[in-house]
């Protein structure tokens, strides 16, 4: 039978406790939301959805083509000048998700005969891009500058060394002025994803590269979403600008994917332009990350120090993290719940995301769920 083995993996999945399901978020959600990556609470901050539909009214539902025959509105234009501008580089271009930025940069930035070398925590969008990418991929342990150094030293032609700036699963930070150091000892290019960094990190939520002072750089190249701190959807990718050149000649998701829409370029818009204004909401959500660390291991839990927004909690197996956020669920609490395949075995986790706009009485009462619901 034509797919017979979905049966097969299904059953292994079931087996293993691993099954997931969706489960559709109501508009008035009565769950206090510390699941979401709505960093700056800003996704539905009425200059963010006004955004979108002012957006949506000019220029229409969707973007109508590829960005190199109709899909480039002035608004995309508007967006990428803006989004370069704050945080610090040359020039900008966004994508239709973060995932597909990640794919463009490296694919476009390690030709055939290159070397990616990629930090073991990656994304999978990033650790996809090496996969998809002509050049040859070199895995190295998790923010381990020396290995970088290493490797980039035994390859002779061009490379490039792929990193998340905040860890997706942990919330830790790389070293990123190390590994830019590395990097120039060897020529090698250093691109970076910002996806947890952007609106958290550095001065006014500029961003880790522009904290690592490497904003501008002419070997540097982020990746971003704009579906976290910006609250709306999307990608971008900011680096010099003949290497932004670059991409739009070269990337193959750049160049056959339909651009943006409009409601998601004019979200993040407003998004960028209310962070210029309200600096004060990058340092809130990482006070209140701060807070919720200190609180659970106030309360005996295991927490990963967070360096940006995200704070990561230990549980003691896959099927515990699983029964862990079910509990939390069932006491009013959203949360996330990372286990394998997401993450290696062993190293399940309750992963929970600070928000500037959550008050204090939130998180206490978020820390209070955590630990009554303790497996
Ligand atoms: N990189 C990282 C580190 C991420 O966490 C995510 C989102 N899960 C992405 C890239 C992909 O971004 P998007 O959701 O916009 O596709």
């Amino acid at each position: 039978m034509a797919f017979g083995w979905i049966e097969e993996q299904a059953e292994a999945r079931r087996r293993a406790g691993l099954v997931r399901t969706l489960r559709p978020r109501p508009a008035e959600s009565p769950l206090l939301d510390l699941a979401s990556n709505d960093y700056l609470g800003l996704a539905r901050h009425p200059e963010v959805t006004a955004g979108a539909a002012d957006a949506a009214r000019t220029w229409g539902g969707g973007s109508t083509g590829s960005r190199l025959v109709t899909g480039t509105t002035e608004l995309h234009a508007e967006l990428e000048r803006e989004l370069a501008g704050f945080c610090g580089f040359e020039a900008a271009l966004v994508f239709s998700s973060g995932y597909a930025a990640n794919l463009a940069a490296v694919t476009a930035l390690a030709p055939h005969g290159s070397l990616i070398v990629s930090d073991a925590g990656n994304h999978a969008s990033l650790i996809d891009g090496c996969r998809l990418a002509r050049g040859t991929t070199q895995v190295v342990g998790h923010a381990d500058a020396e290995a970088v150094r290493k490797a980039l030293g035994a390859h002779g032609g061009p490379a490039v060394l792929v990193s998340d700036t905040v860890f997706s699963v942990d919330g830790d930070a790389a070293p990123l002025a190390e590994l830019a150091a590395a990097c120039r000892e060897h020529g090698a290019g250093l691109v970076v994803d910002d996806a947890h960094g952007l609106g958290v990190l550095g001065d006014g939520g500029r961003g880790a590269a522009y904290a690592a002072g490497l904003a501008g750089a002419g070997d540097v190249v982020v990746t971003a979403t704009l579906s976290k701190s910006l609250g709306s959807q999307g990608g971008a990718v900011l680096g010099p600008a003949r290497v932004i050149d670059h991409l739009v000649n070269a990337a193959r998701t750049f160049i056959f994917d339909t651009g943006l829409a409009p409601a998601a370029a004019g979200a993040a818009l407003a998004a960028l332009r209310l962070l210029r204004r309200e600096p004060e909401r990058a340092a809130r959500a990482r006070e209140v990350a701060d807070e919720i660390h200190a609180r659970l291991t106030a309360a005996g839990l295991r927490a990963v120090r967070p360096d940006a927004a995200v704070v990561s909690v230990r549980a003691p197996s896959p099927e515990g993290a699983v029964r862990w956020a079910a509990d939390c669920r069932a006491a009013g609490l959203a949360v996330g719940c990372f286990r394998p395949p997401s993450v290696p075995d062993g190293v399940s986790r309750l992963r929970l995301t600070a928000r500037a706009d959550l008050s204090g009485a939130e998180i206490g009462r978020a820390v209070r769920v955590i630990g009554e619901t303790r497996p």
